[in-house]
């Protein structure tokens, strides 16, 4: 292996120790313990996890979580009585309402209503006009395009003026991760499913952000030299050879990648961990601001 590892899982464990410090110190000066309202409709099992997942991380870095389950076929104007409440409640500093949604509700405007002063998801979408915008500063930045962000601090990658590809545009990573790129003087080509050329266009990445959400899709042959790698990506494929018979994988194909890469995240153990520990900063930070 040529490339440097990006050891997500110690970067995320050392975020979510300095979270925890930063909320005994809160209570202990002003009385106020974090609180993170999760809200989830439906069944959906990938969905559950992760809310259980933010809610045993909240635990351990000393927030309080207020789960809220919520049956797939609540109304529109129920989800809304909820999310106004969390709005006034004085122990809820953040409100998460886990995505997707079913069909029938009003995402947009469900994400419209969180106070902005609660919004730690970053996606309500004045946060992200903010983040489109020289000179704006979004109240709250999404955990996983934030994480993103830490994990090229922490290794100390200058991005200022480097070649920065994002493949893929989403509005939960590619979009957010591309305008923070641009924030910090990268020069930033976006790719998508419309993109022609693909493996020329990310040979020309310093820095390339994989977030498309399809198995070991870029090939170490479309990789520049030393360039640096992350992997937000999380494909489940068959494994024979495990337990479970499938194992995690992200958009890059890793093996061959980490021969000609500079630096590169693994999946599992790459963004996957930075998502939560951005998510419990953001709701320290919040609580902070409204205890203040
Ligand atoms: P979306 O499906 O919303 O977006 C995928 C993007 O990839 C779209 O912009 C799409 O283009 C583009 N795309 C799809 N196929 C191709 C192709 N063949 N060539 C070029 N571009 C293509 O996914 P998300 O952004 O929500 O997630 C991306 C991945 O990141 C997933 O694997 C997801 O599981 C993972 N993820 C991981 C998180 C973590 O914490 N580690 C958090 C969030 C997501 P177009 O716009 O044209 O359709």
């Amino acid at each position: 292996m040529t490339a440097q590892l990006i050891d997500g899982k110690a970067i995320a464990a050392k975020i979510r120790a300095q979270v925890a410090e930063g909320v005994t110190a809160l209570v202990s000066k002003t009385g106020v313990r974090p609180g993170l309202a999760t809200v989830l409709v439906g069944d959906n099992p990938a969905s559950h996890t992760y809310v259980r997942m933010k809610q045993k991380a909240c635990a351990e870095a000393g927030i309080e979580s207020f789960g809220f389950d919520l049956p797939a076929d609540i109304a529109q104007e129920d989800l809304e009585i909820i999310v106004r409440d969390l709005n006034q409640r004085v122990d809820v500093h953040g409100i998460l309402v886990q995505l997707p949604l079913p069909a029938h509700l009003d995402e947009q405007r469900i994400l419209s209503l969180i106070s902005l002063d609660k919004d730690v998801d970053g996606f309500h979408p004045i946060n992200i006009g903010r983040l489109a915008m020289k000179g704006r500063e979004p109240g709250f930045v999404a955990a996983t395009p934030a994480g993103v962000i830490r994990l090229l601090d922490e290794m100390k990658v200058p991005l200022a003026g480097t070649n920065a590809v994002v493949l893929g545009r989403s509005n939960i990573v590619g979009m957010p991760v591309s305008l923070l790129l641009v924030r910090r003087d990268a020069t930033v080509t976006i790719c998508h499913s419309r993109t022609h050329d693909l493996p020329e266009v990310i040979r020309r990445a310093d820095v390339l952000i994989a977030a498309v959400g399809r198995a070991q899709m870029v090939k170490a042959d479309w990789l520049k030299r030393g360039a640096v790698v992350i992997d937000v990506g999380t494909n489940r494929i068959d494994d024979p050879s495990t337990k479970s018979g499938s194992r995690m994988v992200g958009d890059v194909d890793f093996e061959a990648a980490k021969e000609v890469a500079g630096m590169i995240t693994p999946v599992p153990g790459g963004v996957g961990p930075m998502t939560i520990a951005m998510l419990l900063e953001n709701t320290l930070t919040a609580a902070t601001r409204l205890a203040n």
